[in-house]
């Protein structure tokens, strides 16, 4: 395979903080992350980006929405202003091709800084899926 970084992490050939991990998704901190908590969630198996998925892949995705998911409400994100982003392409400000949901805490206002503060629940290791 390449040197795409997502699959080295997906092989443990590479590092990083593992928050959730199921046999086909994985979820892990970002190691550069743009928020206190930035958790990206992946397939194991390199998906260049959302447009390549095939129907096959439908399983898939759904174990990768709920690998995400259940990041979020580990680390007591919510409905009030965390977001689940997927990107396609450096236009989109995507810097990795191989798919994966960002999950982080989002915005700006008063409570949204005092809430970004607050997701210290959320440890490497804590978060359990089913197989
Ligand atoms: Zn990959």
């Amino acid at each position: 395979m390449s040197a795409c970084p997502f699959c080295g992490i997906a092989a443990s050939r590479a590092a990083a903080p593992i928050f959730a991990e199921d046999g086909e998704t994985l979820a892990f901190a970002d190691l550069t992350p743009q928020a206190p908590l930035h958790a990206l969630g992946i397939p194991k198996r390199h998906i260049e980006h959302f447009g390549s998925l095939k129907a096959r892949d439908g399983e898939l995705l759904g174990r990768l929405a709920q690998t995400a998911q259940r990041v979020a409400e580990q680390a007591g994100l919510g409905t009030r202003g965390d977001r689940v982003v997927c990107k396609i392409g450096p236009d989109a400000g995507n810097s990795v091709a191989h798919l994966h949901l960002a999950c982080s805490v989002a915005g700006n206002s008063p409570g949204q800084r005092a809430r970004r503060r607050a997701p210290t629940s959320l440890v490497a290791g804590s978060v359990t899926t089913s197989p």
